[in-house]
């Protein structure tokens, strides 16, 4: 699934592409994936900027904004020419310059949403993990007093947004924090630790044009390669890169967990 850094490559690369360009016609191929949520029409607005807030990519248009939530497999492909339409194909944007982007989905959980009132997709929404706004001390009140598990509360969309199953367990290891650990059980110092992590494990992936391990792909059909750079993630009964001991696999929030058992030991001095 697309966490933050596969869909910060999207947004930038779509930012690069498509500002100024107005929309001619959208058709909409698999009816669930679009859902318009204004009493307008896409069609003939311009881009005026693309952003990102935690896993949307959002199209500002002249009036009104397009939300787009990847999900599990959703993908953008930009093209300058008009291309076959394959079983996955679920949107198609065309654009009055003449070129397109399509939107493919095989597993059809990725959303489209047309709104006037951004407000009403982000209300349930925190902070994104790369918004200035988020720092060390602001991670630290979050866990303030927060009995929850470490990794089900940075999964939570509504604290922290963005982050996801691969770079929270990559963030934990390279902080040695146990991801069933107690928040309130961070020190200052580890959490201090673990907000440099997460920063530099987004930015590094980010760097990497993000983490291919299935259906992500860049807006040119390109894999991202910071698959080859995983540390715990996806490496279960490999050796710890530190300390040899098997990495292990577990549930935590929901969710396939890897950890080494030496070096995010569950009960260790928390300093
Ligand atoms: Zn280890």
């Amino acid at each position: 699934m697309p966490e933050l850094p596969e869909v910060e490559v999207i947004t930038r690369e779509l930012r690069e592409r498509l500002i100024g360009e107005t929309i001619d016609d959208v058709e909409i191929l698999w009816p669930k994936t679009f859902i318009n949520k204004s009493t307008l029409q896409p069609a003939g607005k311009s881009i005026r900027s693309i952003g990102r807030h935690g896993k949307f990519i959002i199209f500002n248009l002249d009036r009104g904004s397009l939300f787009t939530h990847l999900r599990m497999t959703g993908k953008y492909i930009y093209s300058v020419e008009k291309k076959e339409r394959t079983k996955h194909l679920r949107v198609i944007f065309r654009f009055k310059s003449g070129r397109y982007l399509y939107f493919y989905d095989a597993r059809k959980f990725g959303r489209i949403f047309f709104t006037e009132n951004p407000e009403e997709i982000l209300a349930n929404f925190g902070i994104d993990a790369m918004d200035t706004a988020f720092t060390a001390e602001k991670l630290f009140l979050f866990f303030k007093n927060r009995k929850r598990k470490v990794k089900p509360f940075l999964l939570d969309q509504q604290y922290i947004c963005g982050l996801g199953n691969i770079y929270i367990d990559e963030s934990l290891f390279k902080s040695g924090i146990h991801p069933d650990t107690p928040c309130l059980n961070l020190s200052v110092g580890r959490v201090k630790r673990l907000y440099e992590n997460i920063m530099e494990t987004l930015n590094t992936a980010i760097g990497n044009m993000g983490t291919t391990l299935a259906d992500y792909r860049t807006t040119g059909g390109g894999f991202g390669s910071n698959q080859h750079y995983l540390q715990v993630y996806g490496r279960s009964g490999e050796p710890c890169i530190r300390c040899k001991t098997p990495i292990e696999k577990t549930v935590s929030g929901g969710r396939g967990t890897h950890y080494c058992p030496k070096c995010q030991p569950l009960n260790g001095a928390l300093k």
